[in-house]
């Protein structure tokens, strides 16, 4: 039997789960000085199995954004490009451990997928991004953004690499009350074997880039051609709207989940008030100063979308859309066995034009990755080679039914 080598156990951590050693400052001023007291759950799996942590990760603050440039302590720059490039972004919000898996530090990294953020770094930065059926992961001790579509995920070299820590890493948590208590293996072995590759004719926008497209279909003659799969055309209407009711459902979660960032439980804190009012004014004033705008315009947006006379409008008819999306994939799955098609629409921009990149567009970045997040659903992004030119790394996105995970995992090896 061959040994592995000493750092192939080496992992990342992105910075919002929580590890014993290093920081988990969640990419925010708000939480510089925070260092856990605990492993998250799938951290302690992880060391259980001799894995070790070797560094924890830069990302956009709290998970909110696309490209990496929203953290307090500096953007990533992607290394999939050689040195005489112009910079572009390594995708975000787990950009850092999307970095140091592509630049070759460590062969494995743990980051967070909320509506994307696991898959569009590893698109562009060409790696695999693992994202897995929300539940199979525990989120004890990954630090909440929107707690209905938080997933721990994987990024990795191959995908190999990422399902052998899933595996550790997978199993019911009762700290997690949204972990599934699922045999993964018997899921595996009682299915049917993978015959259909749905292609989602929604999916196909102006927005998507020629090379993008080009190099989906090569993809799907490949399926057909080499490995003999059935490739067959479904419609998922409200995939349209997707993308509006995620950052709605998201953003109303956040202003939740954030509102205990006031000075008092963690993070910064700008002295001890004198009075009563005195708490409300710290509070305002360490939310100002410690947070940054991105995360702010979301609180904002989310508790707008909470407010009385906005939530039926706004939040309700997100809800709906959602429900109804997931309804259609239901119906799509009981005609083909996966789905495939682009991670992102474009390569990864410059630093430069993201930088000058309105919100609105940022989000845009995710219009194929947060269709699946609103429904649960598994979604690995593999490689599938580079733009002509500018020779940033393209990737393609495999999705499977809600707990079979592995059908997922079996197409992307095809494509890898
Ligand atoms: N870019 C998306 C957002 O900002 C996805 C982020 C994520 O998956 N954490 O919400």
């Amino acid at each position: 039997m061959v040994s592995e080598p000493a750092h192939s156990k080496w992992v990342a951590v992105k910075a919002n789960i929580a590890t014993r050693e290093g920081p988990t400052n969640c990419g925010s001023a708000f939480l510089a000085d925070y260092t856990s007291p605990f492993d998250a759950t799938v951290v302690d799996r992880l060391k259980q199995h001799g894995y070790r942590i070797g560094l924890k990760t830069n990302m956009d603050e709290f998970g909110m954004g696309s490209f990496g440039l929203h953290s307090a302590f500096g953007s990533v720059t992607n290394p999939a490009l050689d040195a005489t490039a112009q910079p572009r972004v390594a995708g975000g919000s787990s950009s850092g451990s999307a970095a140091v898996v592509a630049a070759g530090q460590v062969p494995l990294a743990l980051g967070s997928d909320t509506g994307g953020s696991v898959r569009v770094p590893a698109a562009f930065c060409g790696i695999v991004g693992y994202k897995p059926s929300y539940g199979r992961l525990s989120r004890w001790g990954l630090v909440s953004y929107a707690s209905s579509f938080d997933c721990v995920g994987v990024l990795a070299s191959s995908v190999d690499q990422a399902e052998a820590a899933m595996q550790v890493m997978q199993g019911h948590d009762s700290r997690d009350e949204t972990s599934l208590n699922v045999d993964w293996a018997a899921q595996e072995a009682q299915d049917t074997p993978v015959r259909r590759v749905g292609v989602i004719q929604e999916a196909v926008i102006h927005e998507l880039a020629p090379a993008m497209h080009d190099r989906w279909e090569l993809a799907l003659q490949q399926l057909a051609q080499q490995h003999c799969l059935e490739i067959d055309t479904v419609s998922v209407p409200t995939l349209k709207q997707a993308l509006a009711a995620y950052y709605m459902l998201v953003s109303a979660e956040a202003a939740s989940n954030l509102s205990r960032y006031n000075g008092l439980c963690y993070g910064a804190q700008s002295g001890a008030p004198e009075t009563f009012d005195g708490f409300f004014d710290m509070y305002s004033s360490n939310r100002t100063q410690y947070l940054g705008d991105s995360v702010k315009q979301r609180i904002m947006t989310g508790n707008h979308i909470l407010s009385r006379g906005k939530f039926d409008s706004y939040y309700l008819t997100a809800a709906r859309v959602r429900a109804q999306l997931t309804l259609e994939l239901q119906r799509v799955f009981e005609r083909v066995d996966v789905l495939v098609l682009p991670t992102t629409a474009d390569v990864a921009p410059t630093i430069e034009a993201a930088r000058n990149i309105e919100p609105v567009q940022e989000y845009a970045t995710d219009v194929y990755t947060v269709p699946f997040s609103l429904a649960g659903l598994p979604a690995i992004s593999v490689p599938c080679g580079r733009d002509p030119q500018s020779s940033a790394p393209m990737g393609l996105q495999v999705v499977a039914p809600r707990q079979l995970d592995h059908r997922a995992a079996h197409v992307a090896r095809l494509l890898e």
